[in-house]
């Protein structure tokens, strides 16, 4: 293994790069904000009991993909595959819902999933998920779909589509998981191992399943959507109904349930074109259970999670992104010694009042200086020769038409009002 390369499945977001992150970044905040979603920060890594207990013994996620070890205090440890379980895991502990209800929040950060890497798949990823607690108004649910979709939008994404589903809740389940063991057992040999081994732990797994064969079979498969208990399906018929009245357009998919065990009732998930297998851009759903199962008084709770790497890639395949490439306002160009020192001074000060400010630290002639404020795009140069230094000046020149001027250096207000910023 060579010391110059990154574990698989990781990136490194360099300069020209992470502008476009920060950028959507900014654009989470604005629309986190008009939804009124506060950002809550959980540590990268918890107990691995949360995750267990939160994601489900019987998924992918916990059997196959999470990054678990013992610290040296012998406690086992995973880096957070997921930021649900940890939110939840916050809102108790910092008793979040103590006042006034529905709780909203949202995360942003990497998670780690040990997956097979391929293109939009990695083993350290970002999401941004939104959660609200407190409520099971189906109106929550649909703003947890309609905020991504904004957040989609504003980004100037197209070709999406939101698939839709509602896979009920602990009572109407449990009629439907003997249907599905009905179901299942006959085929019980043409299924992969993992199916055979979750077929009666946990049927409803089954069709989460991605191995070809198993789908084969799975296509055939009672829905959930038929065993909806009254509440459940009067729940879903509202989501639909704001949907509808909100013209947020979707996709029923009775076959659509989601790799974690936590989900109660509307389950979603958004799909874009511009992607290949790995095509889902964000999901989410209701969690009605999860809160109590990991220690809380019973609270309904919904959320979403945005893949923030495959939706920069679909925004990439449709030219959505640029990088705003201005220069500094400055460049200070010197020829070493006292001069050096002065403009060492200069774009201290200047730097103060938030300006951004170069100068040469490689001994760079005068020419090759007013080079490098070009391949820069400084706005300005200032030259710091030794006879304006005398007079206590500097000539300042604009880059774009060339014009001169000497401006005094203790009149530094008039110098930040050339370059372009109100002094502080
Ligand atoms: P999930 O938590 O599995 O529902 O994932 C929510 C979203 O996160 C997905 O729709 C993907 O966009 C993204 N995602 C999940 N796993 C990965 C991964 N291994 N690499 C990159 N993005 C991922």
């Amino acid at each position: 293994m060579a010391l110059t390369s990154k574990p698989r499945g990781t990136n490194d977001l360099i300069p020209g790069e992470i502008e476009l992150w920060q950028q959507l970044e900014e654009k989470i905040r604005v629309v986190c904000h008009a939804y009124g979603y506060q950002e809550l920060r959980t540590p990268m890594f918890e107990h691995t009991e949360l995750f267990q207990r939160g994601i489900g013994d019987a998924t992918d996620i916990v059997e196959k993909e999470m990054y678990t070890f013992l610290d040296r205090g012998e406690r086992s440890i995973t880096l957070r595959p997921e930021g649900t379980a940890p939110l939840v895991r916050a809102y108790i502990e910092n008793n979040l819902g103590s006042g006034a209800l529905p709780v909203k929040l949202y995360y942003y950060g990497p998670m780690f999933r040990y997956e097979r890497p391929q293109a939009g798949r990695y083993r350290q990823f970002t999401q941004f998920g939104c959660e609200a607690l407190g409520s099971s108004d189906p109106l929550l649910d649909v703003e947890a779909i309609a905020l991504p979709l904004e957040l989609y939008k504003t980004c100037g994404l197209s070709g999406f589509e939101v698939e839709l589903n509602s896979i009920g809740c602990p009572a109407c389940r449990s009629s439907y998981r003997e249907k599905l063991v009905q179901f299942f057992e006959p085929h019980s040999d043409s299924l992969c191992r993992s199916c055979r081994d979750r077929l009666h732990r946990n049927p409803m797994r089954l069709l989460d399943c991605k191995v070809e064969s198993c789908q084969r079979i799975i296509e055939d498969a009672p829905v959930i959507t038929e065993h909806l208990c009254g509440d459940c399906a009067d729940h879903f018929a509202q989501v639909r109904q704001y949907l509808d009245e909100l013209q947020i357009p979707y996709n029923l998919n009775p076959r659509l349930v989601r790799g974690f065990d936590y989900y109660t009732r509307t389950v979603f998930e958004v799909v874009s074109s511009e992607l290949g297998s790995q095509n889902a851009i964000g999901g989410g759903g209701r969690y009605d259970g999860l809160v109590e199962e990991v220690g809380g008084k019973p609270t309904p709770a919904v959320g979403y999670a945005v893949g923030v790497d495959r939706l920069l890639l679909a925004l990439k395949s449709q030219n959505k992104l640029q990088v705003d490439s201005t220069g500094p306002s400055a460049y200070l160009v010197h020829f070493g010694g006292n001069t050096k020192l002065k403009a060492a001074r200069v774009a201290h000060l200047l730097r103060g009042k938030g300006l951004w400010v170069e100068l040469d630290h490689m001994d760079r002639s005068v020419k090759a200086q007013m080079k490098q404020a070009n391949r820069l795009d400084s706005k300005y140069v200032l030259v710091f020769g030794e006879e304006e230094l005398r007079n206590n000046q500097v000539v300042v020149k604009n880059m774009q038409d060339g014009a001169e001027e000497k401006v005094a250096l203790d009149d530094m207000g008039q110098l930040t009002k050339i370059l372009g910023v109100c002094a502080k």
